[in-house]
């Protein structure tokens, strides 16, 4: 029988969430047995060309390129998991929907403490750049998201649970004690 294809993908997030998926340790054997893993920063493979099954999303959307790489998901995957708080509601880089973008590129890039070798004054503008969003978006505001997996980030022992009960088509069990913020 085919093994279920996976695809993951970090938006804006700190690649922590990926690194927990990681931290299930020798089960990635396992995994390995179980899945086939298709685009992702694990196998470095970096456009889809084949539908995956399962597509998990570490981080929320703060640019033009997180939407677009957030839609493709969206359109290649059967189900969409969001993977921790920054997928969930925008985590950290969230802080900055408070304040006006113009502001935010300012103390970046102009007035900032940590600020050098700005001499010109420039702010990013490359044709090239992705265009900052006016807000940072959690993924279900931009498309449907299937699963949520709470924490940040989430634990490896509930990402291994929630991936064996979705290819086995058992029931996830998210037990308070598994949501963690460290
Ligand atoms: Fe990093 Fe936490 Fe966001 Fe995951 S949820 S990307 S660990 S800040």
């Amino acid at each position: 029988m085919a093994k279920p294809v996976v695809a993951t993908a970090s938006l804006a997030g700190c690649f922590g969430c990926h690194m927990s998926i990681l931290d299930i340790d020798e089960r990635i054997l396992d995994l390995i047995e179980l899945v086939e893993f298709h685009k992702s920063p694990i196998d470095d493979i970096k456009t889809f060309t084949k539908k995956c099954d399962i597509g998990i999303i570490e981080g929320g959307v703060c640019n033009s390129e997180n939407v677009e790489n957030l839609k493709a998901f969206r359109k290649n995957c059967k189900i969409l998991i969001a993977l921790g708080e920054c997928s969930i509601m925008g985590g950290l880089p969230a802080m900055r929907n408070g304040i006006p973008i113009k502001e935010c590129l300012e103390e970046a890039y102009l007035n900032g403490v940590t600020v050098e070798d700005n001499l010109e004054k420039i702010l990013p503008n490359d044709d090239e750049l992705p265009m900052i969003l006016d807000r940072v978006y959690p993924c279900h505001e931009i498309v449907k998201m299937d699963y949520y997996l709470p924490g940040c980030p989430p634990r490896a022992d509930l990402i291994w649970n929630a991936l064996v009960a979705l290819i086995k088509g058992t029931e996830i069990d998210l037990p308070y004690e598994v949501v963690k913020y460290d």
